[in-house]
């Protein structure tokens, strides 16, 4: 059996991509191949293609944040925090503080299951042509193929999508409802999930780089860690779609719950998850190699 190597030239001279997009990048992908006609003949080929991920935070504006993000983060935090101090000023009147307490905890436990279910369905139905959630659809794929661009990505920018929908979610609740208790389980809740995606890029993070602060709760468990997140960029690309706290990775994917769900939209509706045709080319982590590797 012999092997050898194959490389084939990027699209275009690496010299022109330096000059337009900055330090360059080129993503290998390796096959095997049987060709004929040498039976057993396995030829180990090397592509190298050219990909234009978004790169750092200086030089694409894709990643930066604008004051319409901005904007919608404030707005997103503005309606939590008016649900944070109905809770305080309704609780302190009739000194409750237990059920407040509780409710808060399970607003915090089920929002990791919140941004589970809601990571699932991004990850597995719908692309960028879908109404209303078609850009989140594609920065969802964009995020495996391209998952070390989330660290680089302002926070307003990552968050301003699910800050939008918690304000139009928690603004009306603010407006009709002032019971404590409920108000601690929606102040809590509604924080986890506006802040899913900052925990999220931070269980992406080097952890010498990450505050200390973030990476003692990542070792706690209450934030999702890295090690726990990690399992969801490795195929089948199926499990660990929780990014709060994690808790309940284990749990769901240990009972096959979103393969259950699955086949449950399958059987009714013939849909079939972006899961089930893993690994291919659309999904599978490219990865970065900095241009002193090209030599
Ligand atoms: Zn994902
Ligand atoms: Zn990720």
């Amino acid at each position: 059996m012999a092997v050898s190597f194959q490389i084939k030239n990027p699209l275009r001279p690496i010299t022109n991509i330096s000059r337009s997009y900055g330090p360059s990048r080129v993503i290998t992908t390796c096959s095997v191949t049987t060709t004929n006609p040498q039976p057993n003949l396995e030829r180990l080929v090397v592509k190298q293609r050219l990909v234009n991920p978004p790169l750092s935070k200086d030089n694409d504006q894709t990643l930066q944040s604008t004051w319409n993000h901005r904007l919608w983060v404030a707005a997103g935090c503005t309606t939590v925090f008016a649900s944070f101090a109905k809770s305080i000023i309704g609780g302190f009147g009739p000194n409750i503080w237990l059920e407040p307490a509780l409710a808060s905890y399970a607003g915090y436990v089920l929002a990791d299951l919140g941004s589970g279910v809601y990571h699932w369905v991004i990850d597995n139905y719908g692309d960028e042509s879908t109404p209303i959630v078609g850009t989140q659809l594609e920065a969802a794929q964009g995020h495996h193929k391209w998952p070390w661009t989330i660290t680089r990505r302002q926070f307003a920018n990552n968050s301003h999508a699910i800050a939008r929908a918690i304000t139009f979610t928690v603004l009306p609740l603010n407006l009709a409802f002032n019971n404590p208790v409920f108000h601690s389980f929606l102040s809590t809740f509604a924080f986890c999930i506006l802040f899913s995606q900052q925990f999220h890029a931070w269980a992406h993070g080097t952890k010498s780089k990450l505050p200390p602060l973030v990476v003692a709760l990542q070792d706690m468990g209450l934030l999702v860690s890295r090690k726990d997140h990690v399992g969801h960029h490795r195929a089948p690309y199926n499990s660990n779609y929780c990014v709060v706290s994690g808790a309940w990775n284990k749990v769901l994917d240990e009972n096959k719950f979103f393969a259950a769900l699955e086949m449950v939209l399958y059987l009714h509706f013939g849909v079939s998850p972006r899961s089930w045709n893993e690994p291919n080319s659309d999904w599978t982590e490219e990865t970065e190699i900095s241009s002193n590797n090209q030599a």
